[in-house]
């Protein structure tokens, strides 16, 4: 059987200034910096990337954008592109992300350009998928994973699929502090596993890092990393503070 390296993001999104960002990592380096049975990734708003990348220097944290533009460059004003990350040694970006779809409006035709965009400037994404409550409650959450898993990743070659990070996260379930049960969040997983395995290949399916999103906590963090299907958390609240996201990174590494 293939073990897959647990994973654990931390998403900021709007929160922490440049400064806040810096001290937030020095915590975080100094916890876990050596960490290496965990892959460890900090998502900071644009403008804490490069002085959050220089404090992560020298550690295993890696650093991820929450977002990004499909063209490399030109009039797109307010944007920012691939090559631009990449050069201030950005290695993931989240796309996707249900605040992305439901806030501005982001298509999967729109997160399927910025994956192809990622992983051309060998960007690792971090797809992320998930049904609202009411798709939950009319039975049609599996249909909508398999949309959005499916059309986000058109024209992905096997080569590229290997590298991609997907995160689950049920709508319902981020910042409500209301989680996913671990049966739940197991099935949705096995399903996006057996996608992968069609769209593919099994060998590639097995090395991808599926991870589980929605009011992830050191509480209830335990149960959900050691289901076979589940290979880490993208977390949002519990990231701000180094104490909560380095008892995630802690219950990750616990998990044999
Ligand atoms: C998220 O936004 O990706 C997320 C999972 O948030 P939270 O952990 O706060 O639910």
């Amino acid at each position: 059987m293939i073990s897959r390296k647990k994973f654990i993001a931390g998403n900021w999104k709007m929160n922490k200034t440049s400064a806040e960002g810096v001290t937030l990592v020095r915590d975080i380096v100094a916890a876990v910096g050596k960490q290496t049975d965990v892959e460890v990734v900090v998502c900071p708003p644009f403008t804490a990337l490069e002085s959050a990348g220089a404090a992560l220097e020298g550690s295993s944290v890696k650093l991820g954008a929450q977002n990004m533009h499909f063209e490399a460059s030109g009039a797109f004003t307010g944007e920012i592109s691939a090559p631009m990350l990449r050069a201030i040694f950005t290695t993931h970006v989240i796309l996707g992300h249900s605040e992305r779809r439901t806030l501005f409006g982001e298509t999967d035709e729109l997160v399927n350009k910025k994956v192809l965009s990622a992983l051309k400037n060998q960007l690792k994404p971090i797809l992320c998928v998930g049904e609202t409550l009411a798709e939950r409650e009319s039975g049609s959450t599996l249909k909508v994973v398999q949309t959005q898993t499916e059309r986000a990743l058109e024209g992905v070659s096997k080569d590229q699929a290997q590298t991609l990070v997907v995160a689950y996260e049920p709508v319902w379930a981020i910042g409500t502090g209301k989680v996913a049960t671990t049966e739940q969040a197991q099935e949705v997983h096995a399903f996006i596993r057996g996608l992968l395995t069609k769209l593919f290949t099994e060998p590639v399916a097995q090395k991808v890092r599926i991870l589980y999103g929605g009011s992830m906590k050191p509480a209830n963090a335990p149960e959900l990393l050691a289901q076979k299907d589940i290979d880490g958390g993208l977390i949002g609240g519990a990231a701000l503070e180094a104490r909560s996201f380095v008892e995630l990174v802690t219950a990750a590494a616990a998990i044999k």
